[in-house]
């Protein structure tokens, strides 16, 4: 079959698993191929051997971005980035990522473990279900990935190394006008709930709040200090009660920490908010809006005891080692993480791209309530993100302005 770039048919998807990967099922299996990619960029095969139920994944990137169509043209490297970040989250953090079989860098695409036996976790969260062991994996992806990637441990030279193999220009431009930039002006991507217009309105005139968000740009732009994720929500991570997997890092590049953890912080509290509209029971509310902020509670907690041992464990650098270095490193992490959360919140309500926790909800005028508890514990997040000083701070906030 033909190499060179062109979107593979499901057809085609059977045809390359038997030359490329032969062995991975038996010859004479009877192959299905199904394209099951609901995401915004690119396409998902999954492959599997009826007889058996052996199945693996095979992701291709798009040469533009599928929710826009031919008119938004995007790299074909992200899906190196995203083969190349899933090989080392793999090493650091064993189990929590798909494992990955093969890439192919003429066709843009990556064979990886299927896990389609668990769930994507937004659609768990709308359901109110609890995932009793999430935090913990997390908290272990996140210290693991973000330590190991970055300064405190790794020479200056590897680091360097590193940071140049990460140079993903066109997904941080993505996130630099989607998540930081368009939202906070009345650009032609927004897309929001009519009923809000005011609370939005608001927003573009606040200049406290542009003048913040621009210096969350400026740290996102300059900040090579980790190897992230890059868009570490809900819909990039699939779960079981007992089993957490992390996808899609093809946004990956090397950029402030507090990124990744405020993604996931946000998509928490994004629930939060959501489930004023999606639960109508005040008592089941409650109830499961303690889970999530215990949640998001234990992620940090879980994270930064590890985080800590780490840095017992391995950093060797002299410097690293003056008094209150490691004090404000956390803290300064801790105020990022809040504030990329609150830029997080906000652009899932105002831009390009909403999130079905919120956007299910109906009728507009209940989702409307929604929304405007994400937008202001959003607008919070980043205005008093420098008041943070412990993750109770952080959740007292969501529960003060939701
Ligand atoms: P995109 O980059 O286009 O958002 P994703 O990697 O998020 O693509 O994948 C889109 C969807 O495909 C996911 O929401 C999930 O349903 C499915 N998917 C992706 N990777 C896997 C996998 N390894 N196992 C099972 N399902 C997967
Ligand atoms: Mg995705
Ligand atoms: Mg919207
Ligand atoms: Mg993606």
């Amino acid at each position: 079959m033909p190499s060179a770039y062109h979107p593979l048919t499901e057809e085609e998807a059977v045809q390359y698993v038997r030359s490329k990967l032969p062995g991975f099922f038996p010859s004479d299996a009877q192959l299905f191929s199904r394209e099951i990619g609901d995401g915004n960029l690119n396409l998902v095969f999954r492959v599997v051997d009826a007889a058996t139920g052996r199945s693996l994944i095979l992701k291709q990137a798009l040469p533009y971005a599928r929710v826009v169509g031919e008119s938004w043209p995007l790299t074909l490297d992200r899906a190196r980035i995203e083969s190349e970040a899933l090989k080392i989250q793999g090493e650091l953090a064993p189990g929590l990522v798909p494992r990955v079989y093969h890439y192919d860098p003429d066709l843009a695409l990556t064979a990886m473990e299927d896990c389609s036996d668990h769930i994507i976790m937004r659609k768990g969260l709308i359901a109110r279900k609890r995932y009793p062991r999430f935090a913990e994996h997390m908290a272990e992806f996140l210290a693991r990935t973000l330590f190991f990637t970055s300064d405190l441990y790794l020479s200056p030279e590897e680091k360097k190394a590193r940071v140049r193999r990460f140079i993903n220009p066109e997904m941080c431009k993505i996130t630099e006008d989607l998540v930081f930039s368009h939202p906070y002006y009345d650009a032609d991507t927004n897309s929001f709930n009519p009923l809000i217009r005011e609370d939005v309105e608001a927003i573009w005139n606040d200049g406290d709040l542009r003048r913040e968000v621009a210096n969350l740009k400026e740290s996102f732009m300059t900040c090579g200090q980790a190897l992230i994720h890059g868009d570490l929500h809900t819909g990039s991570i699939m779960v079981t009660e007992q089993d957490t997997k992390v996808i899609d890092p093809e946004f990956s590049y090397y950029g402030p920490m507090g990124f990744d953890i405020g993604a996931l912080l946000a998509n928490l509290f994004l629930s939060y908010a959501s489930h004023e509209g999606q639960t109508a029971d005040p008592g089941e509310r409650k109830s499961y809006r303690q889970w999530l902020l215990r949640t998001a509670e234990d992620v940090w907690n879980g994270f930064l005891e590890r985080f800590n041992r780490l840095w017992d464990e391995h950093v060797k650098d002299e410097m690293w080692s003056a008094p209150g270095y490691r004090d404000a490193y956390i803290l300064r992490l801790l105020q990022d993480s809040a504030g990329f959360a609150g830029c997080k919140m906000m652009r899932r309500v105002i831009g390009l791209a909403p999130v079905a926790d919120l956007e299910t909800i109906e009728p507009p005028e209940v989702r409307a309530v929604a929304e405007r508890q994400a937008l202001r514990i959003g607008a919070q997040l980043v205005l008093r993100r420098g008041e943070m000083r412990r993750i109770g701070d952080i959740t007292d906030l969501v529960r003060r302005e939701g």
